[in-house]
């Protein structure tokens, strides 16, 4: 069984999708006005993490991540630079996109744009209207809140804070502060606005992900995610909008992601104390380790960066790497029935952990106590060729999720391989001399062997460092 914490029941609960095996999930993607710090990838590697857990679970997943290029952020960046709106937001877009892949996250099924689904948006905009939950004031279209009585269910927000008809005419607002938000602005420039039947202007920024989710995913799915600052008020605003519209439950599981902080305040844009991606790989760190980094500490629970913590990561990812390549060098034929009822055990408690709410510890102390007892066998020399085998295709397995080996495939040629097993009659003979030359031969092509009572081990030492 599955259970997944939902912010809205404030409880884990069992998950149980709307159509069997197949998961509809939408997460709030990037506003692409600038490039996206590891903070946001905190919550996007956890979203990566969510999708490929449900899909190692047997379940299809059709995952939407909107991308936000219209709003006040990005319109002020492209006057700044005196660009189009397109320009400047495709550029920032391809930064976001290009460092997901860095960061081998899985791509969603659709990534729609904000500025390519203005009809939908006007249409629900539309029907709010008519149902008597938005009003016109001097050329805009406002959500009032106060005629949706859940309005606070998600955030559990103080309502008595509530002030109606007061409203916010930004896309961002402060926290605790109850305001009627806008769902359409006036505006006048061609290049950020669009004539339609709202008259000219350019959507809000809560009425996008309602328009967007409900389109790719239906009026009612399954998953919406974020990171916590989005409970209140963009979820909550998503929530008043698109249930107000279609009379129906928005979505089943809210899940959010804890923040990354720098000394135990959140990583953002505005504090000015945030790194992104790429300025932590030209400090010359590997990305893999940024991602497990993000990774390997619970969704819900706030992680602290520190560039110490990331020089773990590193040096965790290393030896998880040299450990999955040593099982190469078993030889020995046969196999360790201790080994297979030991990777039974890490693959259950891998599983299990997952399961419950995504508990990423307990899914790693799986992998990292069958390490240990292999290892033992290694030096021992007690771990044969399938058991190496079967640990193999373990990680592989797991790795689907994890995504964290670097997978080179490390291979000897035919010239390679007759030269082993040539050495290996030799050594049988007893003729060291021959053996002893093939050793050298194989040396200079960068492979050192190893001889163990149950065979001989190889491994190809690489031109680059790792
Ligand atoms: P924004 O560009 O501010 O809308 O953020 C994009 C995504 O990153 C949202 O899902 C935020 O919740 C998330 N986010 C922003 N800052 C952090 C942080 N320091 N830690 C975790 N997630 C964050
Ligand atoms: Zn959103």
């Amino acid at each position: 069984m599955i259970r997944f914490y939902n912010t809205m029941t404030r409880k884990k609960e069992e998950f149980k999708p709307i159509k069997e095996g197949l998961v509809g999930l939408y997460t709030c993607g990037p506003t692409v006005y600038d490039l996206a710090h590891i903070g946001n990838f905190r919550a996007y590697v956890f979203e990566d993490l969510l999708h490929r857990y449900l899909e190692y679970a047997g379940y299809k997943v059709l995952r939407v991540m909107n991308i936000t290029d219209v709003d006040d952020k990005t319109i002020a960046g492209a006057h700044k630079e005196g660009i189009s709106l397109k320009e400047y937001t495709d550029r920032y877009t391809e930064i976001f996109l290009e460092d997901m892949e860095t960061l081998r996250m899985k791509k969603p099924d659709y990534l729609p744009r904000a500025t390519e689904h203005i009809q939908e948006m006007v249409a629900l905009v539309k029907r709010l209207m008519e149902k008597g939950y938005a009003y016109e004031k001097e050329g805009a279209i406002y959500y009032s809140i106060a005629k949706f009585p859940s309005y606070g269910k998600l955030s559990g927000i103080d309502l008595s804070n509530i002030k109606p008809g007061a409203r916010v005419e930004v896309d961002e607002y402060a926290k605790e502060d109850v305001r009627d938000f806008a769902l359409w602005k006036e505006e006048k420039e061609e290049d950020v606005s669009w004539d339609t039947e709202l008259g000219r202007g350019r959507p809000g920024w809560h009425i996008e992900c309602s328009a967007m989710s409900m389109k790719y995913l239906g009026e009612s799915f399954d998953i919406h995610t974020g990171g916590v600052d989005n409970i209140f008020p963009h979820h909550e605003n998503e929530i008043a909008q698109s249930e107000a519209a279609t009379g129906k439950k928005f979505v089943n599981y809210w899940m959010h992601c804890a923040h990354l902080l720098v000394n135990n305040e959140k990583m953002s844009k505005s504090k000015g104390n945030f790194y992104t991606l790429r300025d932590i790989i030209k400090k010359g760190y590997n990305p893999v380790a940024v991602r497990y980094l993000l990774l390997s500490t619970h969704y819900r629970d706030p992680l602290n960066f520190t560039e110490k913590a990331l020089v773990q990561a590193e040096n965790t990812v290393k030896h998880y790497n040299a450990f999955y390549q040593s099982l190469d060098f078993c030889t020995g034929a046969d196999s360790n029935k201790t080994i297979k009822e030991e990777i039974q055990k890490a693959r259950d408690t891998f599983t299990q952990g997952l399961a419950d709410d995504l508990n990423i510890s307990s899914a790693l102390a799986g992998i990292f106590g069958l390490m240990k007892v292999v290892n033992i066998a290694l030096s021992q020399g007690t771990l044969m060729q399938e058991d190496a085998r079967e640990v193999k295709n373990f990680l592989d397995e797991t790795d689907s999720i994890l995504s964290i080996l670097e997978k080179e495939e490390i291979k000897l040629s035919e010239e390679e391989q007759k030269l082993l097993k040539e050495r290996e009659q030799a050594r049988k003979d007893k003729n060291f001399k021959i053996s002893d030359e093939i050793r050298k031969r194989l040396n200079s092509a960068g492979i050192i062997l190893e001889d163990t009572p149950y065979g001989t081990r190889w491994k190809k030492v690489k031109s680059k460092e790792g």
